[in-house]
């Protein structure tokens, strides 16, 4: 962090910043200007505020050097990680991973049906909502306990790794007993408590953007985790809030190389709930795999007219499969085959 002085500033105050800033356990290159004194902070000035900085009246501006997040950053991580669940490497140079399922998990037969069907057109884990996050009180919850229950059975019939989403804290052992991958949804992207015990487990975490978090705010919530110990974390670009209506969200392409740069942790694009309609589903997915995202978190359904839970969204089997063939023709190699 750099601490630009004020013109004029006399050596006594100088000398009182000083003081105070290596106060705070960090030490202090003095660089004298002609017309200004250049504060060099050096150590780790995560726990510093620049504006609580700025009430010092004789500070004229504070820059930031490095980004707050640390365990995260790439700066002092550049090699990629690797999330490894089943047969999946996600993060891996050259691979790309499909999630596949439906929204919500309704039936033992619907969950069995999708699962096998996203599974013989190339998907290597089945995502399905147990706890949904919904806008109403009086929409489908989820059948929670229950819908973890058949997410199993379906794990026993195909060996498919289950990923489903967490809503409360005091779920985190029950989630780490049962399930492959635990899902952190865009509403709880800062539900801090729960980051916090997430950092505690040994399972991996997706963690979905924010629906209006920027990049860096995004990255700090994965921070959490990492601070905690857990270093399993998948990020999901989902698409963020904008003034366009016309899609459900905005797909935010553009994070998915800011990631990259910024972060070694893998990176997936939903292009489901970024776009709420089907039908834009593939293009979206072949742009994300041409991004350099690591992966897709789709929503099929067996029947998507009769899904309690957004079936607008959601690919039928025949239109997973046939994305599925398109991705495989257009890049071989990813991994994408049976
Ligand atoms: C979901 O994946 O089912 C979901 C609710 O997504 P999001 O948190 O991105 O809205
Ligand atoms: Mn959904």
């Amino acid at each position: 962090m750099v601490v630009i002085l004020k013109p004029g500033t006399t050596q006594e105050h100088v000398d009182k910043l000083i003081s105070y800033i290596e106060d705070m356990g960090l030490d202090v290159m003095i660089n004298r200007g002609v017309d200004c004194t250049v504060l060099g902070l050096l150590g780790d000035t995560s726990r510093i505020d620049p504006d609580t900085m700025m009430l010092n009246v004789h500070v004229d501006r504070v820059m930031r050097i490095a980004e707050p997040f640390k365990k995260a950053s790439r700066k002092f991580h550049p090699d990629r990680t690797t999330v490894t669940i089943g047969d999946a490497e996600i993060g891996k140079e050259n691979s790309f991973t499909i999630i596949a399922g439906p929204c919500s998990v309704e039936n033992e037969e619907q969950i069995i049906a999708v699962a096998k069907g996203v599974q013989a057109s190339g998907a290597k884990l089945l995502r399905g909502g147990a706890y949904k996050p919904r806008t109403s009180p009086y929409a489908f919850q989820g059948l929670q306990l229950d819908g973890i229950r058949l997410l199993k059975e379906a794990k026993a019939e195909t060996g498919l790794p289950i990923v489903t989403e967490i809503m409360s804290p005091n779920l985190v052992e029950t989630f780490e007993e049962n399930v492959d991958v635990i899902q952190v949804g865009a509403r709880n992207m800062q539900n801090f408590d729960l980051l916090k015990e997430l950092g505690k487990c040994t399972k991996p975490i997706l963690l979905k953007r924010g629906l209006s978090s920027t990049i860096e705010e995004w990255l700090m919530s994965a921070e959490y985790i990492l601070a905690g110990g857990n270093s399993n974390v998948i990020l999901c670009e989902r698409g963020i809030r904008t003034f366009e209506t016309y899609t459900r969200n905005t797909l935010d392409l553009s994070a998915i190389p800011a990631i990259k740069r910024l972060s070694h942790l893998p990176v997936v694009v939903d292009p489901s709930h970024s776009t709420g309609m089907s039908w834009m589903v593939e293009p979206l997915s072949l742009a994300a795999m041409a991004v350099g995202a690591d992966g897709l978190i789709v929503e099929v359904h067996n029947c998507p007219e009769k899904a309690l839970c957004d079936g607008a969204q959601s690919l039928n089997l025949n239109q997973f499969d046939a994305l599925m063939n398109k991705m495989k023709s257009i890049a071989p190699g990813l991994g994408l085959e049976v």
